[in-house]
């Protein structure tokens, strides 16, 4: 018998009123995405979503992982008759070692079986304390809890995945994510991206000062992301010719603002280029002497859309857990340098104020050397 996998989505798509059948079709076609090249068959009935697939743990896996997926339910489906039950609960009961403590807990949606959900868990009891020696009833506080459904058919819940939750990816709007190889840009993209905002990436490469290994790096953590968004566009504007000026005509303590001002330039350009509505960064505040309050607010003067930080207000720490569960801090902390590290001024400035940055960049065609940066950048779709 083929097994079947129960969906659940987040109750934030259930509250859509109107819009829901937009999210849930979104999100349809997204499981759909993951399950390319799977044999299943996914069945709508109304609120209840499930699979039937020979491959069930492996297709429950892929599902829980869908943007907007809150549970995901491996069950078995069996006659509704109390023995047919009772022989699967015995399989899954003895899969426990002995001494395990146990509950049957009964959902009775077809309201013509002949007991009520109470009786029916009672006699499944009975038949499991009947049939197996060393496991106990605890219906306070059980060790294991036995989930059964009875339909015309009966299901019986054998093992339940969290999902990933959020929103379905693409269902959001879009955003522009300045993707460096570090730890928490991957972590800022995968969050909007949770969200159900369409993700791209920009990453800023300073040949030669940056190698090819630090570029490989980033293409590593986008096609991370990829795994959870489907696909996934890097845009890559050399910022070389851009460094060089800064470096040469401004002052060397403002090197760094100046810098995060380009990037954010481009980031804009780029999303105005490929009709992005926003732009995203991995800044937390207070982090470094570029993510003070005072230069988050000199950044974004340039700025032409909403700029979104979705870690502004984490701590490291709290950043790097993500990062383990979303698997990119391996990648990220490998040592290939950034294009920030290598220009830093000794003593940048924490408190830039935006009238004297604008008059020390005012010496640059700044015009000219975005569009140049943009025009000539690479475009890879992962
Ligand atoms: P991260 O771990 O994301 O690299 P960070 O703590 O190293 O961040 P910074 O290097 O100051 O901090 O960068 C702040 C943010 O600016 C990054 O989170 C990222 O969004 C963006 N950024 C920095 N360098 C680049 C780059 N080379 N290309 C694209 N975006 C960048
Ligand atoms: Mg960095």
């Amino acid at each position: 018998m083929s097994e079947r996998i129960l969906i659940k989505y987040a109750p934030e798509i259930f509250l859509k009123g109107l819009n829901r059948k937009i999210f849930e079709d979104r999100l349809m076609a997204n499981i759909r995405g993951v399950l390319d090249g799977e044999d299943y068959k996914l069945i709508r009935d109304q609120l209840r979503w499930f699979i039937e697939t020979e491959a069930g743990e492996r297709v429950a896996q892929k599902v829980a992982k869908v943007f907007g997926v809150m549970e995901v339910d491996l069950v078995e489906e069996t006659d509704a008759n109390l023995d047919r039950i009772g022989d699967h609960l015995i399989q899954i009961l003895t899969s426990y070692p002995k001494g395990t403590t146990f509950k049957v807990v009964t959902n009775r949606a077809n309201k013509k079986f002949p007991l009520n959900s109470m009786e029916i868990s009672r006699e499944l009891g009975g038949i499991l304390l009947n049939s197996t020696e060393g496991y106990s009833v605890d219906v306070r506080d059980p060790q294991v809890t036995l989930k059964v459904e009875i339909r015309s058919k009966a299901y019986i819940y054998k093992k339940k995945l969290e999902g990933a939750k959020g929103m379905p990816y693409g269902s959001n709007g879009s955003t522009m994510l300045m993707l460096s190889g570090g730890i928490d840009s991957p972590v800022a993209g995968y969050l909007m991206a949770r969200r159900g905002v369409q993700v791209t990436g920009i990453y800023y490469h300073s040949h030669p000062y940056t190698s090819e290994r630090a570029k490989d790096k980033v293409k590593e953590l986008a096609s991370i992301l990829k795994a959870s968004t489907g696909k996934f566009r890097l845009i890559i504007p050399s910022f070389t010719q851009i460094q060089m000026e800064i470096i040469e005509k401004c002052p060397e303590d403002e090197l760094t603002i100046i810098m995060r001002r380009f990037m954010m330039r481009l980031a804009c350009a780029a999303a105005a280029k490929y009709k992005i509505h926003s732009v995203t960064t991995g800044e937390s505040v207070g982090q470094v002497a570029s993510q003070t309050m005072e230069s988050l607010v000199v950044s974004d003067a340039v700025a032409d859309r909403p700029v979104f930080r979705p870690l502004v207000a984490m701590d490291k720490t709290d950043i790097m857990d993500i990062a383990h569960s979303i698997g990119t801090y391996e990648t990220s902390i490998l040592p290939y340098e950034d294009c920030c590290t290598i220009f830093v001024p000794k003593h940048p400035k924490t408190k830039p104020r935006l009238a004297e940055i604008e008059a020390h960049e005012a010496v640059l065609d700044i015009e000219a050397l975005v569009r140049t940066s943009l025009d000539q950048a690479e475009v890879i779709d992962l």
